[in-house]
């Protein structure tokens, strides 16, 4: 059998013998860019039904179609863990992004605080971002990327039961780590480029769901902090144990 060389996330619901037309981008990546065929195997998911074998019955320059023949991977759900971070300058916030979906983040939180740079961001580009991400690393499930939320208002509207890992840059050098525990729900944060305010960090650390931690004996920039902490988080905490 031809190995699919396309992975491709879709919105169209998958099952055996779903019909799945192609948007005009769909067809020119497919059969403009990548020169397949009809006949030729897609791999499709949609971030709900798993991932499904597909191969192309019709193939235009501007559409084409889609059947969808058996299922390769069940829905593999992320552990429940958000990445709440302060957005930065934009290469290194789509990095952020991308890294969060590869790594098994189940949302991603992008958050404005005291000393945020950016104010405002694209939710669509990121969110296109995660998708691409989870097209590329074989996972079946694509994190929601929220709109900016103050980190005040993210705090007082707190999901119960949710735990935080308080990424500190004032705990730089100490023995402050994350214990290994059992799943459950998590949210790990990393503040903008300026760290956190000291009123922010008071209210932070006082937090009873909030577990500070040191990412070591360096400070570490935004985007290395985020990757640095979700490795340590799936270690002690996630999927990867
Ligand atoms: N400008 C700040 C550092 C900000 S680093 C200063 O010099 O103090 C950006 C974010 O990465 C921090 O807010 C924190 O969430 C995380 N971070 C970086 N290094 C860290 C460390 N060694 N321990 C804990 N968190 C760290």
């Amino acid at each position: 059998m031809k190995q699919a060389k396309v992975r491709l996330y879709v919105e169209q619901a998958l099952g055996e013998g779903q019909t799945i037309p192609l948007t005009k981008e769909q067809a020119h990546y497919l059969f403009g860019v990548m020169r397949m065929a009809v006949g030729d195997p897609v791999l499709l998911f949609n971030g709900r039904d798993g991932e499904w074998r597909c191969c192309v019955t019709i193939a235009n320059k501007r559409n084409g179609e889609l059947l969808c023949e058996v299922q390769t991977k069940p829905l593999q759900m992320p552990p429940d863990l958000w990445l709440c971070f302060a957005p930065i300058k934009k290469a290194r916030t789509d990095f952020i992004v991308e890294k969060a979906a590869e790594m098994g983040a189940a949302r991603i939180v992008p958050i404005s605080t005291d000393f945020t740079n950016s104010e405002r961001i694209r939710q669509d580009r990121l969110q296109a971002h995660a998708v691409e991400a989870a097209e590329q690393c074989g996972g079946t499930y694509v994190p929601e990327v929220a709109e900016l939320i103050r980190l005040d208002r993210l705090l007082a509207d707190w999901p119960e039961g949710r735990q935080l890992m308080f990424c500190d840059e004032s705990e730089v050098g100490s023995a402050k780590r994350l214990a290994a525990t059992d799943g459950g729900s998590w949210a790990i944060l990393i503040g903008p480029e300026g760290g956190f305010s000291e009123s922010e960090r008071a209210r932070l650390r006082a937090l009873p769901f909030a577990h500070v931690v040191s990412l070591g004996p360096r400070i570490l920039r935004a985007d290395t902090a985020a990757v640095a902490a979700m490795t340590l988080w799936q270690q002690a905490v996630g999927d990867w144990q």
